[in-house]
């Protein structure tokens, strides 16, 4: 199977031409790489970059409608966009997202023949009480909730990747250790059809990339801060080869 390197610029940079150059770096040095790279650029970028794979960072549950400030998944689709990340910390942290808005827009992005980039992870206190299982169990669980396994080409786990992001890690430099990271893989299978791809994401370097592959099974990786740089994102990209 392959590998799955994507890239969460998040809410960065702040102009087009940045975007462009940033873009056009990852591009230029990752045409050789046998891992299917995606870039999740905010949705204003979307239209203007071309030549790799495509994700959004969010998408709503509903179509079409009344909805101010919403860009739908058949919007993406329309557009050529490939992933979408659902269920990041950072919106459930700072959007109010629940487990249950989870699930209805991962339902909706797959009927609207996207792929998923569904993110679990426990938090710094939910780890301190011995809680990760617990929380990575409910996070899918609920977050899948009406997803079959064999539901069809656009709408199943065959489109659903999982990204086990701890949130204590993100945008800390406080990676997660190789074993707990392997601990916490292996505990995601026994929740997810057997072939589901299963990356990690948290304070990702070129550094420390390697070995989530290598040596705790993550069949990919998601960056976010590093991705920012186009030459430490290839470097990141080309460790996984
Ligand atoms: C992320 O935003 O998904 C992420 C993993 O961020 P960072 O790599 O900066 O920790």
């Amino acid at each position: 199977m392959k590998k799955i390197i994507v890239a969460n610029w998040k809410c960065n940079p702040t102009t087009e031409e940045e975007a462009k150059n940033i873009f056009e770096g990852t591009k230029n040095s990752v045409t050789e790489a046998t891992s299917e790279v995606v870039v999740c650029p905010p949705f204003v970028f979307l239209p203007i970059l071309k030549g790799l794979v495509l994700g959004a960072q969010n998408c709503f549950y509903e179509e079409k409608g009344a909805f101010t400030g919403e860009v739908s998944g058949k919007m993406l689709k329309d557009l050529g966009v490939e992933y979408v990340i659902v269920g990041h910390s950072e919106r459930r942290k700072y959007f109010g997202e629940t487990d249950e808005i989870i699930n209805q827009k991962i339902k909706k992005a797959l009927e609207s023949g996207l792929k998923v980039i569904f993110c679990v992870g426990e938090t710094a206190e939910e780890r301190g009480l011995n809680r990760k299982k617990e929380v990575l169990e409910a996070q899918i669980r609920q977050g899948t909730i009406g997803i079959s396994a064999q539901g069809g080409p656009a709408f199943g786990w065959e489109n659903i990747i999982i990204a086990y992001e701890p949130v204590w890690a993100i945008g800390t430099g406080d990676n997660c250790s190789i074993e707990e990271t392997r601990d916490s893989i292996d505990f995601i299978k026994l929740f997810v059809p057997t072939g589901t791809r299963i990356i990690y994401g948290g304070s990702v370097t070129s550094e420390n990339s390697g070995a989530y592959i290598k040596e705790a099974g993550a069949d990919g990786l998601l960056v976010g801060g590093a991705s920012l740089n186009a030459e430490e994102f290839v470097k990141i990209v080309l460790s996984a080869e």
